[in-house]
């Protein structure tokens, strides 16, 4: 996973009252590759809850910038996002969530990029939003909207960490209907099949190796479970007995 491209967004909470949530908006951030994280005018902290709920991301929190007031928290930045559960009644651009990283992505490039958390209680209020560009908010269940704060923040880095790209981490290949044969068992089972072939002459052990490959791969494709592979042994020492 390349980080850098996320070096320039920066997650800003407006007046939190719980410092639990602040460690665990730290932790959620670092988690996704996040580190930039500003404070504005915060009820309780530092505090011991705070750096309790960090874990492992302490000099997130240990590094993170308090200010008086929003502007002060966004002056810098090219972009600012303000995130909430409820829909202003004036309605703000929306960006719908699976477009945010692309957008932020886009523009952190130039400068800082801010997403902005509202308070426990009440969020962001009306004016706070309007210093905003833009307005998102995660879709949820319409019968309890709001999140909560570090689980609002955890979602959003998400989506950013996933804009950015992840290394694609190899699946392991899990057979579903039966014990899995070994490398080695497989390995075998393609030397016996190619004996047989060549046995009954349908390979020629002077051709090409193209058919084997592709022989080799559609059992791969099939992913032959350990008593597949038997079957298969059973019907090549059959086909050998008629000889
Ligand atoms: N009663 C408040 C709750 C705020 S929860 C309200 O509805 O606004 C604290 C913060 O978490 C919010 O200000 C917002 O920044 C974020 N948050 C919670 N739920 C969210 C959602 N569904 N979409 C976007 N942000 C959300």
């Amino acid at each position: 996973m390349n980080l850098g491209n996320l070096k320039n967004i920066r997650i800003v909470l407006i007046g939190t009252t719980h410092p639990g949530n602040v460690g665990a908006s730290a932790r959620a951030m670092k988690s996704m590759g996040i580190t930039d994280l500003v404070l504005v005018d915060p009820q309780a902290f530092p505090h011991p809850e705070a750096d309790a709920r960090a874990t492992s991301a302490l000099d997130v929190l240990q590094n993170a910038k308090i200010v008086a007031t929003l502007h002060d928290a966004i002056e810098d930045c090219g972009l600012a996002i303000a995130t909430s559960s409820q829909l202003p009644s004036l309605r703000w651009p929306e960006i719908p969530v699976r477009e945010l990283g692309s957008k932020v992505l886009n523009s952190s490039t130039d400068k800082p990029v801010a997403i902005v958390f509202g308070r426990e209680r009440t969020g962001m209020h009306l004016d706070e939003i309007q210093q905003c560009q833009h307005l998102v908010q995660i879709p949820t269940n319409p019968d309890c909207r709001s999140l909560n704060l570090a689980s609002a923040v955890q979602l959003i880095c998400y989506e950013l960490m996933m804009a950015n790209g992840i290394e694609k981490t190899p699946v392991r290949i899990k057979n579903e209907y039966g014990a899995q044969p070994t490398i080695d068992d497989i390995d075998r089972f393609h030397k016996h099949l190619f004996a047989t072939l060549e046995d009954i002459e349908f390979l020629d052990p002077e051709q090409p190796k193209l058919i084997r490959q592709r022989l080799i791969r559609l059992f791969a494709k099939a992913q032959l479970d350990q008593n597949e592979l038997n079957i298969m042994r059973g019907i090549l020492t059959a086909v050998d007995q008629k000889k």
